[in-house]
């Protein structure tokens, strides 16, 4: 095991943001729990789980907040963003209004959160990619406009989950120094 000088201790918190059902509490249990659950139904009770990941040698604990399904309504808190450094903003590739919805929850973002923040824009569930209603180009573009992270996942196969959270995990703790 290997600790800074300090013993420093790396918590971050980290929310899942975008519409009901593009796979937000899938990607989650997938990350900490290796499950995936074809009926999900919104998440009760639980509001983050956390998961310890390694880099460069540092123990960081990714505490990772989900919604319990007040997306639906327009009505996430900002006790929800409160702290968060770092965002997973999720649509569904075989649901475009999911993709239009982006914008408005990257701007609900600025609204709670300050520009820091480290931020990937996620398309969900290319395991379903012969139903496809959004490009990989589409997303890549508007994660460039935005200047976000991108990457496409499926939380049913296991495609990118890891990587899309670590990738933010490691441009927090980047951030630090
Ligand atoms: P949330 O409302 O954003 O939290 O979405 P859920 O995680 O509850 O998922 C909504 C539905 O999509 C459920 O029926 C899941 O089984 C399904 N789902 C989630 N991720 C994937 C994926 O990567 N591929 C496929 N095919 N289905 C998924
Ligand atoms: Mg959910």
């Amino acid at each position: 095991e290997h600790e800074g000088e300090g013993g420093e201790e790396y918590l971050f918190k980290i929310v899942l943001i975008g519409d009901s059902a593009v796979g937000k509490s899938n990607l989650l249990s997938r990350f900490a729990r290796n499950e995936f659950d074809s009926n999900s139904k919104a998440t009760i009770g639980v509001e983050f789980q956390t998961q310890v990941v390694d880099i460069d040698g540092k123990e960081i604990k990714a505490q990772i907040w989900d919604t319990a399904g007040q997306e639906r309504f327009r009505a996430v808190t900002s006790a929800y963003y409160r702290g968060a450094v770092g965002v997973l903003i999720v649509y569904d590739i075989t649901r475009r209004t999911s993709f239009d919805s982006v914008k408005r929850w990257l701007d609900e973002l600025t609204t709670h959160c300050d520009t820091t923040v480290a931020r990937m824009l996620v398309g969900n569930k290319y395991d379903l990619e012969n139903i496809r209603e959004v490009s990989a180009e589409e997303g890549k573009s508007l994660a460039e406009e935005e200047g976000l992270f991108f990457m496409e996942t499926s939380a049913l196969d296991c495609t990118n989950v890891q990587t899309a959270f670590e990738v933010v995990i490691r441009e927090i703790y980047n951030n630090l120094s």
